[in-house]
């Protein structure tokens, strides 16, 4: 019987698993993938996660990957770009954009250390219950054979398709960006030209606050 079980080990689970085990839980996590396991997207860490990593003590595996730290952001939005650099978080300036391998293999790496179980090429295909108490998961080895796993607590890391999430019916949440877009306002009605910035949580709201030009609001751009 494990404290819990984390089902996807990618930056929400494996990070989870790893404070867990680092508080003594015995924890397992599982993944459908083996890791170092390439994704189709990057993956630009802004500073507060930037910031997390350090908290967490893992920055400086991103640094010595050889992952250049980035200062200015630009989005590209076709009739214009929009660029700036975020405002640090704890201290961090930088963000960075490692491959999907060297940082989804850290992640696992960390958690592991810790002292957390990793299974990989495990997918799970339906959760354990006892009523209406979720009590483990079922998954398939590459043989397929059949494993259960019992914990006190099942979490759901398994992204947007979540066979988690689905098992126990809840709607998957809307994903909302976590940071807002700090730009140099490209708009001529902006009060502060120079320093101005728009406030967007993404380019499209960005590309929407420029089409309603008079929307535009006003921020002091970080010294
Ligand atoms: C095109 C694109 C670009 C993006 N760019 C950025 C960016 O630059 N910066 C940023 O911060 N975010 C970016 N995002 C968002 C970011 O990718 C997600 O928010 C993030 O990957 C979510 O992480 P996660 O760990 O929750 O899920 P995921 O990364 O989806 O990981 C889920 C894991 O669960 C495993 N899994 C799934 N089902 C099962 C199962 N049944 N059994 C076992 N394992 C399972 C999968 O193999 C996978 O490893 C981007 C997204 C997209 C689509």
């Amino acid at each position: 019987m494990y404290d819990a079980i984390v089902v996807g080990a990618r930056c929400a689970g494996s990070p989870t698993a790893m404070l867990l085990a680092r508080k003594g839980y015995r924890v397992l996590l599982v993944d459908r993938a083996k890791f170092p396991s390439d994704v189709v997207n990057g993956y630009y860490i802004q500073q507060h996660g930037a910031a997390r990593l350090e908290h967490w003590g893992l920055l400086d595996r991103v640094r010595a990957s050889n992952c250049p730290p980035l200062y200015r952001i630009t989005f590209d939005l076709g009739e214009f770009s929009l660029s700036g650099s975020p405002p640090p978080a704890d201290g961090i300036a930088e963000g960075y954009a490692p491959r999907r391998t060297v940082l989804g293999k850290m992640l696992v790496d960390a958690a592991t250390e810790a002292g957390a179980e990793l299974r990989e090429n495990f997918p799970v295909h339906q959760l354990l219950r006892d009523g209406e108490h979720v009590t483990g998961i079922r998954g398939y080895t590459t043989t397929g054979t059949a494993v259960t796993e019992l914990g006190r607590i099942v979490i759901g890391a398994d992204g947007v398709n979540s066979v988690v999430a689905r098992a126990v019916k809840r709607r998957n949440l809307q994903c909302s960006a976590s940071a807002h877009l700090l730009v140099r306002c490209p708009l001529e009605r902006c009060s502060d030209r120079r320093r101005g910035v728009l406030s967007a949580k993404s380019p499209y709201d960005c590309w929407q606050l420029y089409k309603r030009r008079s929307d535009c609001r006003a921020h002091e751009l970080p010294p």
